[in-house]
């Protein structure tokens, strides 16, 4: 990701209110800002404790304590190219009109025992990685030798000339030239990269100790729900929300745990709820709007503390967010209740869910990297909401562009599939026009389309 570019900045830059003051309405729901959803979710969510795991299960992980390097790195001095070690003071001055000659002495090979000593007057042939051997101070790559034209004749180079020099210590790759023993390599909080797992292989550690992955139960609820892999009954449909969701939840590090569905009543998700307790996180879809069969928050909140909100958004309006008591821990089970519709269940989950798991791995739980886009059509904005709207970001002319992905339902799953980026409209805007400039979060990052 091009991090650079001066139109990207990271959202959640703005203050987050340090309370929410709910508003009601005459339902007696509760109004809540999207700022104010998020700081509530997040309060909930704490950094998990750490584990000690091997480097290479450990991609992605945040690093749980400073890593000092108990070595140099190279441990010891040895030859970047392949040549001829010799002493500088030996070979000093040479060049095309006047070589140097040295005896050969030997060989030094990657992995080779730097035992003999280089003598005045004498060279060691040598190959990339190994050693410096005693005396020598400086390579000279073949390409500075004769060497080749030697070999026409010789069968084993006993001589050497010398027909150019830099300096003292060429090609020389000092000990600790990289890391010196007792430096700090990684920084506690650093989210492991690739070249991090190289490092931590290169100063000896097979394991290393990272914060924890969440495990998250997810429990889709619905009477209508039947899983992908069966046939469809009369007035069913396939139960897409868990297996999205637990994609989503794997792409922000935590593992997706699917219970299953529960239907539409309290034994039926009780008896889901009671699989759910051991995990670090429970997400449930649907029964979260305020119709007879929305049994979500009153079942749960007999378990524990579990509201209901309207979020002032769209799509994902309705939220539960809560904690579920469980027997022997201290801590309760953090629940968010998502929309049953699809694609507000993957937007309440990215605006919510994913900063919650990414701050329970000691994350920044900042949101998506941002781009201003002109948009290609009018995003409207009817009810004071802030509107997530579905784009395909482009880039034409030097320029990013935003693209709806077609009609904008809430059930409309493929318009979150071929979407990029949710550019956003803000509550206090009617409509953003044509040609205008939206905000867009970017929720994937196609490196062919930029
Ligand atoms: P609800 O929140 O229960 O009123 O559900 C809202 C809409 O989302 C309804 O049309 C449901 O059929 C649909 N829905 C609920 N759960 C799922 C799911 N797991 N997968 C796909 N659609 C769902
Ligand atoms: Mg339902």
């Amino acid at each position: 990701m091009k991090k650079t570019n001066t139109h990207e900045h990271s959202q959640n830059q703005l203050p987050l209110p340090h309370m929410y003051h709910p508003s009601h309405d005459l339902s007696g729901i509760h109004w809540i800002t999207v700022e104010q959803a998020f700081e509530m979710v997040l309060s909930h969510a704490k950094v998990l404790e750490s584990e000690v795991k091997p480097i290479d299960s450990a991609l992605g992980q945040t690093l749980a304590e400073d890593l000092l390097s108990p070595i140099n790195i190279p441990p010891m001095a040895n030859t970047a190219m392949d040549g001829y070690a010799v002493r500088w003071a030996d070979v000093a001055g040479a060049s095309a009109k006047s070589h140097k000659h040295l005896k050969v002495s030997g060989l030094l090979v990657a992995g080779g025992r730097p035992d003999k000593r280089v003598l005045p007057g004498e060279s060691i042939r040598i190959m990339t990685g190994a050693p410096i051997p005693p005396g020598a101070d400086t390579i000279i790559p073949f390409e500075d030798t004769d060497e080749e034209s030697r070999k026409v004749n010789e069968k084993q180079i006993k001589e050497i000339s010398i027909l150019k020099v830099f300096a003292k210590g060429a090609c020389v790759r000092p000990a600790g030239e990289d890391i010196t023993a007792g430096q700090k390599v990684l920084s506690k909080g650093t989210v492991l990269s690739a070249a991090d797992i190289g490092v931590l292989a290169s100063v000896g550690k097979s394991s290393v100790r990272v914060v924890r992955r969440p495990s998250v139960a997810i429990i889709s609820t619905g009477d209508e729900l039947v899983e992908p892999g069966t046939k469809l009954g009369v007035s069913q449909i396939y139960n897409s929300n868990s297996h999205a969701i637990a994609a989503a939840v794997r792409l922000a590090g935590g593992e997706p745990v699917i219970l299953g569905i529960a239907r539409d009543n309290a034994a039926s998700l009780n008896q889901k709820v009671d699989q759910a307790l051991k995990h670090d996180m429970l997400l449930t879809s649907a029964g979260v709007s305020h119709g007879d069969y929305d049994i979500v928050q009153d079942t749960l909140n007999k378990r524990g503390k579990v509201d209901l909100y309207s979020v002032r958004m769209r799509p994902a309006k309705p939220m539960a967010l809560g904690v579920l008591k469980r027997a022997g821990k201290a801590i309760g089970l953090l629940h968010l209740g998502l929309p049953g519709n699809p694609v507000s269940s993957l937007v309440a989950f990215e605006q919510f869910g994913r900063p919650a798991l990414l701050k329970m791995q000691g994350k920044q739980p900042s949101a998506r990297p941002t781009v201003e886009a002109i948009l290609d059509n009018d995003i409207t904005n009817h009810d004071k909401r802030r509107v997530f709207a579905r784009v395909t970001v482009y880039k034409k002319n030097g320029q990013y562009r935003a693209k709806l992905t077609g009609s904008q339902g809430s059930n409309l799953l493929t318009s979150v599939a071929r979407a990029n980026g949710l550019a956003v409209c803000p509550e206090d805007v009617s409509v953003l026009k044509a040609g205008q400039i939206a905000t867009v979060q970017m929720i994937s990052w196609n490196e062919e389309v930029f």
